[in-house]
């Protein structure tokens, strides 16, 4: 946890960066979370604003973002090095086209936002998914040992965005890292997918919160491990299930492609070590009848997101830079 955090500033070369400032955004339901950073890597500007829904809206929010951070940087929306976006949803990153992205109040026909934005700021902008571009920003944090990981994202459903060798891995058709559909119980609930028993359905913040919902108005993830924490034997059961089959995704990561780290990032890993700690002793149980298991050393690989470093922000950032690179 330490090194994720150390690292934020690690130098150029391990990231590929070319020379100049460029800006990431995460482009959330709610809010803009930009990053503006320095031609050696390091973090030298956030800005935080909320998001205007909406096709127009989202463009008017992020101009707004660039023009901001590149104000810090003393240049022009123009002369920045490249303007990368993390947007929540489905993108096309060859053109950067938003095809669905319901939080942000864009669905229908594919919206060229990436082109439109190019256009209004005179700088190349490239859009992706806001997984894949938190997958690089991890990699980036995490330096020259953040070569091979996967960021799993536990929120609504429950995904990955998968670095190997120091790239991303996006598949044949994009569907790389999405295991939170890999069925895990067969009796299991019905996913929206159309299979039953998914990872997603066990593993999600939706899932926990059907199973123990928020009852004093904070999220359900803290207030289920808070009466875990007191002793109340059901919580202390669903956060063993919970943790138990987050630790399923990161064995089928591990096996899968072998990374070295599996971050956890997504609105659950708010809940910091205590859920680190929870998934690391279900790893444990689970790979001690197994030698196989106990050799690849799986609680050792799972890490949290750095809280201190706006990792998606962060990784839209270093994905715009490299388009020009
Ligand atoms: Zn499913």
């Amino acid at each position: 946890m330490s090194d994720v955090r150390t690292a934020a500033s690690m130098t150029s070369e391990a990231a590929g960066l070319t020379s100049g400032y460029a800006v990431g955004l995460d482009v959330g339901g709610t809010k803009v979370f930009g990053a503006l950073l320095s031609a050696d890597g390091a973090l030298a500007g956030t800005v935080r604003l909320p998001t205007v829904r909406g096709r127009e809206g989202v463009v008017t929010s992020v101009v707004r973002a660039v023009e901001e951070l590149a104000l810090e940087a003393g240049v022009l929306p123009g002369e920045l090095s490249g303007v990368g976006l993390g947007v929540p949803g489905l993108v096309d990153p060859a053109t950067g086209s938003v095809v669905h992205a319901v939080n942000l109040g864009i669905d229908g026909e594919p919206f060229a936002l990436a082109e439109i934005l190019a256009a209004r700021l005179g700088v190349p902008v490239v859009a992706d998914n806001d997984l894949n571009v938190a997958a690089l920003g991890a990699a980036h944090a995490l330096g020259p040992r953040g070569r091979d990981l996967a960021f799993l994202a536990l929120g609504t459903g429950l995904a990955a965005g998968i670095v190997i060798d120091g790239r991303l891995r996006r598949g044949a058709s994009g569907a790389a890292g999405e295991i939170g559909h890999i069925p895990i119980d067969p009796l299991g609930p019905l996913c929206p997918c159309g299979q039953r028993g998914c990872v997603e359905t066990f593993a999600s913040g939706t899932a926990l919160g059907e199973r123990w919902p928020s009852r004093r108005g904070r999220p359900a993830p803290a207030e289920l491990f808070e009466a875990a924490e007191a002793g109340d034997p059901r919580a202390v059961q669903i956060k063993a299930e919970f943790a138990a089959a987050v630790a399923a995704a990161v064995r089928i990561l591990v096996l899968t492609v072998d990374v070295q780290h599996v971050v956890l990032g997504g609105g659950v890993s708010a809940l910091g070590d205590t859920l680190l700690d929870a998934v690391r002793v279900a790893l444990d149980e689970q790979s001690r009848p197994s030698p196989f298991l106990t050799s690849l050393r799986l609680a050792d690989r799972v890490t949290l997101a750095p809280t201190d470093v706006p990792v998606a922000a962060m990784g839209a950032a270093i994905a715009g830079r490299r388009k020009v690179s």
